[in-house]
């Protein structure tokens, strides 16, 4: 009695039918149940619900003992149902008894039923419940049964999940992992806390509308989303669309998806068996939810999310939600949660609203974090397994400075974080009567403390912060940003407009830093085995000198009638050094010629982040207007340690003796030489890495905005003079860092760390 391929077809038609019938929500059950029996041909069908604290109960049943009903319980594990459940998958049996999963409820009356299929009620990667059949013959069921029971499940999936049935799903929600508080320890990327409200950046869609009216139509509307998601992803590959921050192999797993034949052929099926387009996706995008959610090989999972992503965007296709959560409503307090996104993206949405962002990726190189940190939004990055377990709208706490998130926190937690966010607020307003105090040492040393920027929006940061200027300007944002190559013109003004906004402060615009993880999505670059240090930034620019001669003379346009300070990044020897200040200066001339107003003066930097150049000090500085160390980079090669890498991180500390020295000997190289030298990675912006800096002798540092204000507390109470004496010693000892020396240092002479 195999059932024909029409069997889900007229068993959908009739559940529509019943499902229009005005009747309560456990007669609707009880009708369900005997309509599956009667079309599988099947003695049984039970339907067992998931209860508080999962338990899977029985809710109607065909072919059992009714006054089983409401009294049959079994825990998620226990038994063949409980089974199903806690694995998410079907089970058919051929002889229930000798399964050894099997357990005996007497009072169903089950014993004589030997051939059993059973399959969990998903919905949105989540069960909740099992639909069973029986039959008293020996018997596997086929795998059309199987599929068939596995769409009929559902559709009763959506039945138990829609409004009508509220005191069952009120049950359901008690219990599933949707309703549980979660702590998910991921990375901190940009500091600060958050307490607020869950927003999906790519909104799932909930598909309600299940059933085919028109079969034929319902293939072709299926074939024309899935031609418009190949287009999509063709474009991206081909870097034609800014994308959201994928990288190439995301790109290239999503062709293959796309043109997956056995993925496109379970669509087709199920549309054939009578469901609609968007609920045939979602059929199969059930069964990959769950699935991914067994699955604990991390590669695996990982390709099964980016099925998952690739199922939501056609049904969003489907369905005609295209876009991001950027385009709807947002609450006050969004929080975003995405998978990942890309730094246009996120400045999409609105300032006013956005408190905070959990990505499942995201590393603290990565372009979102930057301009996260920038926007001064708390950011947790590698919040694994966060999608699975958020809805839109829960309560969420973002912890951006402990790397933490909170899902739906208990009201202890969330008390503690409004503490927290008190305590944060009290001491930002003390920072900020510290903004117009001078940044001096208690022995008169002046220390000047510059931010770190590269977009428009950061610049109201330099006058709140009352820093002294911007000492890093990342121009390669604005590439990053756009959807293509910004154009002189735009160039020029954007420069310009960042000059002005500045007002008299002074800028150091860094020329284009691409490579590596810096990649712009119109330009196509060869994959490399060692990106970081590959052909990248000075490189890049050396070898293809048009895209450095086109920046420089924007810079030099909009510069017209100030100062200009330029430098360089990643320069590995002073021939280049000199090579780059060659190119600007036959721009200069360009300019002159044609009768351009020039900048009063121009200043040169190079930085210094490859420590060969270290051994170069005496040439560079004979040739540098200034320079500034960026130590992020520097550690990363000094140490031969990658920076992004997670296992790697906090491996070797930029307090260790080595990098000091390193950092002391060029210090000392630009007082000799009378050339200004800065910092600007991220050790600057911690207030014992500071603090050791200005130990070394540094007097000019740049950091993220919102670490002005604790480096300049810790600033003023520093004698720096003492701190130099303490060090001296200390650089020669052969330890892993010097930390331990420096927060004893910090606490008896009572400065805020
Ligand atoms: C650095 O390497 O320290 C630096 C400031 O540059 P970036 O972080 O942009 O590489
Ligand atoms: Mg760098």
């Amino acid at each position: 009695m195999p059932v024909a391929a029409a069997g889900p077809r007229i068993l959908l038609k009739r559940l529509r039918e019943v499902m229009a019938e005005p009747e309560n929500a456990q007669n609707r059950l009880n009708k369900i149940a005997s309509l599956i029996a009667s079309n599988m041909i099947a003695e049984v069908c039970s339907i067992y619900v998931m209860r508080p604290g999962g338990v899977l109960e029985l809710y109607a049943t065909e072919g059992l003992n009714p006054s089983a009903v409401h009294k049959s319980k079994l825990r998620i594990g226990e038994g063949l149902v409980g089974t199903i459940a806690a694995e998410a998958r079907p089970l058919n049996v051929q002889d229930a008894y000798a399964h050894p999963a099997f357990k005996y409820l007497p009072e169903t009356g089950e014993e004589i039923y030997k051939s059993f299929l059973g399959v969990p009620l998903l919905r949105s990667g989540l069960t909740l419940g099992v639909l069973v059949v029986q039959n008293r013959a020996s018997r596997l069921y086929t795998e059309d049964e199987e599929e068939a029971l596995q769409i009929t499940a559902m559709v009763l999936a959506e039945v138990i999940a829609s409004g009508e049935f509220d005191e069952i799903v009120a049950a359901v929600d008690a219990d599933v992992t949707h309703v549980r508080s979660h702590r998910i320890v991921g990375d901190s990327l940009a500091d600060g806390i958050a307490l607020g409200h869950v927003v999906l950046h790519e909104p799932r869609v909930v598909v309600t509308n299940l059933i085919a009216e028109d079969m034929h139509a319902e293939m072709a509307r299926l074939d024309r989303a899935i031609a418009a998601l190949q287009e999509w992803i063709e474009t991206m590959v081909q870097g034609l669309d800014v994308p959201r921050g994928e990288h190439r192999e995301v790109l290239e797993t999503y062709q293959m998806f796309a043109h997956d034949r056995g993925w496109l052929q379970r669509m087709r099926d199920a549309v054939r068996t009578g469901l609609t387009a968007e609920a045939a996706v979602e059929r199969v995008h059930s069964d990959n939810r769950a699935r991914m959610l067994r699955q604990k090989d991390p590669f695996l999972r990982e390709r099964l999310n980016d099925l998952d992503d690739l199922a939501n965007r056609l049904l969003r296709i489907l369905t005609g939600q295209a876009n991001t959560a950027a385009s709807s409503e947002l609450p006050k307090d969004a929080i975003l949660v995405a998978r990942n996104m890309g730094p246009a993206e996120l400045l999409d949405y609105d300032r006013q609203k956005l408190r905070g962002v959990v990505l499942e990726e995201g590393g603290s190189t990565s372009h979102v974090a930057v301009v996260a940190r920038a926007l001064g939004v708390p950011l947790v990055g590698q919040a694994q397994g966060v999608l699975d377990i958020v809805d839109t709208g829960d309560a969420i706490i973002v912890d951006g400075s402990g790397g933490e998130v909170h899902i739906r926190p208990s009201p202890d937690i969330e008390h503690a974080y409004a503490e927290k966010v008190r305590f944060y607020a009290r001491r930002q307003e003390q920072y900020r009567a510290l903004r117009d105090m001078p940044a001096a040492t208690l022995d008169g040393e002046r220390i000047a403390l510059h931010i770190n920027a590269g977009l428009l929006v950061d610049l109201p940061h330099l006058t709140e912060s009352g820093a002294d200027g911007i000492g890093l300007f990342r121009t390669e944002l604005q590439f990053m940003i756009s959807s293509a190559f910004p154009r002189m013109d735009q160039q020029v003004a954007h420069y310009r407009s960042i000059l002005e906004a500045a007002q008299e402060k002074p800028v150091v615009f860094r020329s284009l830093d691409i490579g590596a993880d810096k990649v712009l999505p119109y330009l196509s670059q060869a994959k490399e085995e060692n990106p970081a240090l590959g052909w990248r930034a000075i490189r890049m620019a050396l070898d293809r000198p048009a895209l450095m001669k086109l920046q420089l003379r924007a810079l030099l346009k909009a510069a017209g009638g100030r100062e200009l300070s330029v430098m360089f990044p990643m320069v590995a020897e002073v021939d280049e050094f000199r090579r780059a200040r060659e190119i600007l200066e036959e721009q200069r001339e360009y300019l002159l010629a044609r009768g351009h107003q020039l900048p009063v003066r121009i200043r040169v930097g190079s930085m210094i982040e490859v420590p060969a150049l270290v051994w170069q000090l005496n040439r560079l500085m004979e040739l540098a207007d200034f320079v500034s160390i960026g130590s992020n980079d520097l550690v990363q090669f000094l140490f031969a340690c990658d920076r992004g890498h997670p296992r790697l991180a906090g491996r070797y500390d930029p307090l260790s003796p080595a990098l000091l020295s390193v950092i002391r000997e060029i210090v000392h190289a630009g007082a000799t030489h009378g050339v200004p030298v800065n910092l600007c990675g991220e050790m600057a912006g911690r207030p014992l890495e500071a603090m050791a800096l200005l130990g070394l002798g540094l007097r000019s540092i740049s950091m993220a905005p919102a670490a002005i204000g604790p480096i300049k507390a810790m600033i003023l109470k520093l004698h720096a003079g003492q701190l130099t004496e303490y060090m001296a010693p200390l650089l020669e000892l052969p330890e892993h860092s010097l930390r331990p020396h420096l927060m004893a240092f910090a606490r008896d002479s009572g400065i805020p760390i």
